[in-house]
């Protein structure tokens, strides 16, 4: 199946500068799911749309999650004028994105949010998602590394923000920190954290199974290693 037939161009104005550009988009009948992990990364039947998830404005450097992208406020829109436009070299936008680029993609929108101080959340789910791209590329070491600086943000932010984040209800963000807990190996803490969701019996049906299913599976784990 020819990945063209899924894309589509849109134009988008970019909130940082004025400038409208094109933005290559996934159309809906692309979004096939085959599998989602415990982490929340989706595989897909054909085509990833998260390869086409940053917009990177050519003119001033911009760069962010689509979903994030028109809400900067003032203040870090200054930011990204005094500290990226002038370093800014505009570079060809491409039509298709393969994991490579979209790597460099988004960690140009992770450098985005970091230099104009964008809250915990917005950094946390660039980094997740940088994670989530090495997992596809079978690179575990920089996996790991993402996923323990998504990590120490989700932290950041479920101590000194608002819930939701980034759609993500309380008990989903406290059930994705137990995940990447585990996922790091850390399986005392994860036990802490996906007690906490079982225990504030909030949160959707399929996070109080998440949370139960990940807690044995972690509990197992260190009953293995205490016998060993
Ligand atoms: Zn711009």
């Amino acid at each position: 199946m020819c990945v063209d037939n899924f894309l589509y161009e849109k134009s988008v104005e970019c909130p940082v500068c004025g400038n409208t550009f094109t933005v290559t988009a996934v159309k809906k009948k692309a979004y096939m799911v085959e599998s989602r992990d415990t982490d929340f990364c989706v595989h897909y039947k054909a085509l990833n749309p998260m390869l086409y998830d940053v917009w990177i404005c050519q003119l001033c450097g911009y760069a962010a999650l689509q979903s994030s992208f028109p809400n900067i406020t003032p203040k870090r829109a200054k930011l990204i004028q005094e500290y990226i436009t002038p370093k800014w070299v505009a570079r060809e936008t491409e039509k298709i994105i393969t994991y490579e680029k979209a790597v460099n993609r988004f960690k140009l929108a992770l450098i985005s949010a970091q230099i104009s101080k964008a809250k915990a959340s917005e950094v946390a789910a660039i980094c997740l998602r940088i994670a989530w791209l090495y997992r596809f590329m079978n690179d575990e070491e920089k996996e790991r590394t993402f996923l323990s600086n998504a990590l120490e943000k989700y932290l950041e932010a479920y101590a000194n923000e608002r819930f939701p984040l980034e759609n993500m209800d309380e008990a989903t963000v406290i059930y994705l920190i137990g995940e990447l807990h585990r996922r790091l190996g850390n399986n005392e803490e994860a036990v802490v954290w996906f007690s906490k969701v079982i225990n504030s019996r909030t949160g959707t049906e399929r996070i109080q199974k998440l949370a139960r299913d990940q807690w044995h599976l972690v509990k197992d784990e260190l009953k293995k290693n205490s016998v060993s």
